[in-house]
C-alpha cells in the first residue's frame, strides 16, 4: 500500500474508534492514503521528527503546525512552506 511515510508511527492514522469517524476516516483518506505533504503532522514529522508531534493535531490544521513550529524550531520558520 502506498501512502504517507509515517503511516507505522503516526497516532492520528494509528487511531480507531467510533469517536474519530467518520471526519477521521476521510482524513485519512484525503491525506494518509492521498496527498500526504498537504498534511499539517506531515510537516511537522518532517521538521520535528515523530516524538515532537502532538496528537491532537489534525492533518488540516497548517496553521497551528506552523505556531507549534515556530514555536519549537524558530530560526526555520521561514523554510517552511506548509499550505494555506
Ligand atoms: S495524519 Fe498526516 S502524518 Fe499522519 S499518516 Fe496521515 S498524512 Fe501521514
Amino acid at each position: 500500500m502506498r501512502g504517507c511515510p509515517w503511516l507505522h508511527v503516526c497516532s492520528f492514522y494509528q487511531k480507531q474508534g467510533p469517536k474519530n469517524l467518520p471526519v477521521s476516516s476521510l482524513h485519512k483518506i484525503k491525506y494518509c492514503l492521498g496527498d500526504f505533504g498537504a498534511c499539517a503532522r506531515h510537516s511537522l514529522f518532517q521538521e520535528l521528527g515523530s516524538q515532537s508531534v502532538p496528537d491532537d493535531l489534525t492533518p488540516d490544521e497548517s496553521e497551528k503546525a506552523l505556531r507549534l513550529l515556530a514555536k519549537m524550531k524558530p530560526q526555520d520558520t521561514t523554510s517552511c512552506d506548509l499550505p494555506a
